[in-house]
């Protein structure tokens, strides 16, 4: 009898520790999550996609945003490290600033996931999770070629590219994909940058920012295309697309006789989404952060539990330190053609979203 109500009176407290996502009360961890912004809606999507998987398996989660600001990044990992979680998942803002949290976290036997973007100069980021990076640059181009009919040997084409920030490892990856499509073209003369404007050292935008987009796209108009068109823009994020768009559509493109260029972008996001609907933006690329949460999980997970973590990659991403393991997702082109199918019939987006 004592047995029974015993027995009884510890299962009650398991269910209480359960029901209250008591994450230590279970015997699991709890894990820090850093994400770089609120100013775009795939890192709202991928922090709370994160909290969802990994509440779902038990753990404690301690999600924030650092608006974009370094030292605001910096001093939130580093309450991460002292408040004691056993795991941190980073989507860095600058890919070279942590370096000395890391040290910390290192020493604290904390297991530290890079999360879409690498984290660079340091030994101690021991995954990393992402999408094929040099495969996103690709895509984007690809449809800039599909977009202008360059395989059917239509041209010469005028283009303008735009880079991502200068501090985020992946800004690389995607102009380089990019370029393996591209340069070929530039070179045999059917597109021509006509501003000359090539590389990450000149086509870089600093911080994702789109008006900084905007305001490059302007000064080229002004500068280069008195009377000349644009017919595509190589844009590697939705955000800055959005302000190329505003900048071309100022001068007339979009309306008449001057139909909008051949633009891509990057995230899928909604205010994009509706830009392609309306012929304004070409292409953008899906990125499904359900997956990129789960795979991140599923490192907690296996890291914590001293499993082997699954990753499909080990040679591309060195960080200057090491060569990251690394588990890479498939990023998927979207188009007005195929939009509902990829983002609608997924459930990714409800159709009362557009
Ligand atoms: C991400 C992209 C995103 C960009 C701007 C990159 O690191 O991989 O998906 O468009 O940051 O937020």
């Amino acid at each position: 009898m004592i047995r029974t109500k015993f027995l009884a009176l510890a299962l009650a407290s398991v269910c209480v520790a359960v029901a209250s996502g008591d994450a230590s009360a279970q015997g699991k961890a709890s894990v820090g999550i850093a994400m770089p912004t609120k100013s775009s809606a795939r890192w709202i999507d991928d922090g709370n996609n994160m909290v969802k998987v990994l509440k779902e398996r038990g753990y404690g989660t301690d999600l924030q945003y650092a608006e974009d600001d370094i030292p605001n990044q910096l001093s939130q990992v580093e309450n991460m490290v002292t408040k004691g979680h056993k795991a941190l998942v980073i989507a860095a803002i600058d890919g070279t600033t942590l370096s000395n949290v890391l040290a910390n976290a290192k020493a604290a036997g904390i297991t530290v996931i890079a999360y879409d973007r690498l984290i660079r100069d340091t030994p101690n980021v021991d995954y990393y999770a992402t999408f094929d990076n040099f495969q996103v640059g690709v895509l984007q181009a690809q449809s800039i070629e599909q977009g202008l009919g360059l395989k059917e040997g239509k041209g010469p084409f005028n283009i303008e590219l735009f880079g991502g920030s200068p501090d985020d490892n992946n800004a690389y990856f995607f102009y380089n994909g990019a370029m393996s499509v591209l340069k070929p073209y530039i070179d045999s003369g059917k597109l021509v940058v006509v501003s000359g404007q090539m590389g990450m050292d000149k086509v870089a935008t600093l911080r994702w920012d789109g008006a900084t987009a905007q305001a490059r796209m302007d000064n080229l108009l002004s500068a280069f295309y008195g009377r000349k068109r644009v017919d595509a823009v190589l844009s590697p994020y939705d955000g800055l697309s959005i302000g190329i768009i505003s900048s071309l559509k100022g001068v007339g493109y979009g309306s008449g006789d001057q139909p909008m260029p051949i633009i891509s972008g990057q995230d899928a996001e909604v205010p994009s989404i509706k830009a392609i609907m309306r012929g304004d933006q070409y292409s953008t690329i899906f990125k499904d952060t359900r997956d990129l949460a789960r795979v991140a999980a599923d490192m907690v997970d296996a890291a914590l539990a001293g499993k082997k973590v699954e990753v499909t990659d080990t040679k591309t991403y060195e960080n200057g330190v090491k060569v990251v393991p690394s588990y890479l997702l498939k990023p998927v082109v979207v188009y007005k053609s195929n939009w509902e199918k990829v983002l609608i019939d997924s459930g990714y987006y409800k159709r009362a979203q557009f």
